[in-house]
């Protein structure tokens, strides 16, 4: 085995230990042993590397059963904070936010982003996250990442925004402009890939090896994340389902093409569609509707139904996954619809797939993105510490 080899393995069985540790702790030396299939000699020489490091803590406690004092590991939740950044048209969504995706502080800033200079973003991004953490005692020290969450086209790897219609940019190398002002490791990423994460680490079902999230809202997206890594494809725009094709003689998509999912249930095609019976110009506007028994309104919703119960069925026959996070600002500001689409689904999925799969609503809802940008912030740092330590 050549040196690269055992680098690797050497780090791979560090965030394996550190993640046993993370989802079942308190839990003691020998059973990490078992559970890792590695050496008490190895677990222990990584668990004092991590002890070291400050991320894992010693607790005393009684094991289960047996009665007598047993060493325990427990992770210092408070260690390590990051930050989780929310950038979108009209908000930006600061937060700092600990190792179990508990927020210790936030602050919202409030107005246009729209076709600002990402420059003057930057500085606003910079100075509101200094004066959140002076106002709130934050030790600055404990920071060690920022994560921030973008509607749009991102290369990850360059840090760059190559699409943001939301933003009105192209090509902007945002990750520099944030890091240089703000002196902590940062990282970009799509805002729908990092509530993905957040909602597979912290969400509802625990423990969920293969969560596909589906957003539905100004447009529709879908991110698959498998054991805590979000699948990107080749160019970080996996999931695209809003432009899944459903009828190639259907309406004009803002892609140019005809008949996208999203021609039939982003927030603009249900308003366009509202607008033939009467003048709205919000969602919350035919919920209205819908609520005093009005037919159109009825049959927009239910068929907007109809179509998010399809959409869940080809996500669940193209990843088989093990749980469906339905987010956006159609199911999050209605949760009773979440009803409706199960009992069409029902009508929709296959036989085999019956039962292998939970569907839920996202548990963050508007705090999503930033607790799932400082989850991709706290994993990215973690694996390099876990690296160089
Ligand atoms: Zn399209």
């Amino acid at each position: 085995m050549n040196k690269h080899d055992q680098e690797y393995i050497k780090h791979k069985n560090k965030s394996m230990v550190l993640d046993v540790i993370r989802n079942r702790r308190p839990i003691s030396r020998a059973d990490i042993a078992k559970i890792t299939g590695m050496s008490p000699t190895s677990v222990s020489r990584i668990v004092a590397d991590l002890c070291q490091a400050g991320i894992v803590k010693e607790t005393e406690q009684f094991s289960s059963g047996v009665g007598r004092k047993a060493t325990l590991l427990d992770i210092d939740a408070s260690s390590v904070l990051t930050v989780g950044i929310e950038l979108d048209k009209t908000e930006i969504k600061i937060g700092v936010v600990d190792f179990d995706g508990r927020i210790a502080a936030e602050h919202t800033v409030s107005g246009a982003n729209h076709d600002k200079a990402p420059q003057a973003v930057a500085d606003t991004i910079a100075a509101k996250l200094l004066e959140l953490v002076r106002d709130n005692g934050i030790n600055r020290d404990k920071i060690i990442g920022v994560g921030i969450g973008i509607p749009g086209i991102i290369d990850v790897d360059s840090g760059t925004v190559v699409f943001s219609s939301q933003l009105g940019w192209k090509n902007v190398a945002f990750l520099k402009l944030v890091e240089e002002r703000v002196g902590i490791p940062t990282t970009i990423d799509n805002d729908l890939n990092v509530k993905a994460l957040g909602e597979s680490i912290y969400g509802h079902v625990n423990e969920s090896r293969k969560t596909v999230l589906i957003g539905i809202g100004s447009g529709v997206g879908s991110t698959l994340v498998i054991d805590g890594e979000i699948y990107r494809g080749e160019t970080n725009i996996a999931g695209e389902i809003g432009h899944f094709n459903f009828d190639p003689n259907g309406m004009l998509c803002e892609c140019g093409k005809r008949g996208c999912l999203q021609t039939y249930i982003a927030e603009y095609a249900l308003i366009q569609e509202a607008n033939n019976f009467k003048k709205v110009s919000r969602l919350s506007e035919i919920f209205h509707e819908w609520r005093a028994g009005e037919p159109w309104a009825i049959s927009i919703i239910d068929r907007a139904c109809t179509y998010i119960a399809v959409t869940v069925s080809n996500v669940v026959c193209m990843y088989n996954p093990d749980t469906i996070v339905l987010s956006g600002n159609f199911i999050e500001q209605h949760p009773h619809i979440l009803e409706a689409v199960r009992a069409k689904l029902d009508d929709f999925i296959w036989e085999p797939f019956r039962g292998t799969f939970k569907l839920v609503l996202s548990k963050f809802a508007g705090k999503s993105v930033m607790i799932g940008a400082a989850s991709l912030a706290l994993n990215l740092r973690l694996d390099y510490e876990l690296q160089t330590s």
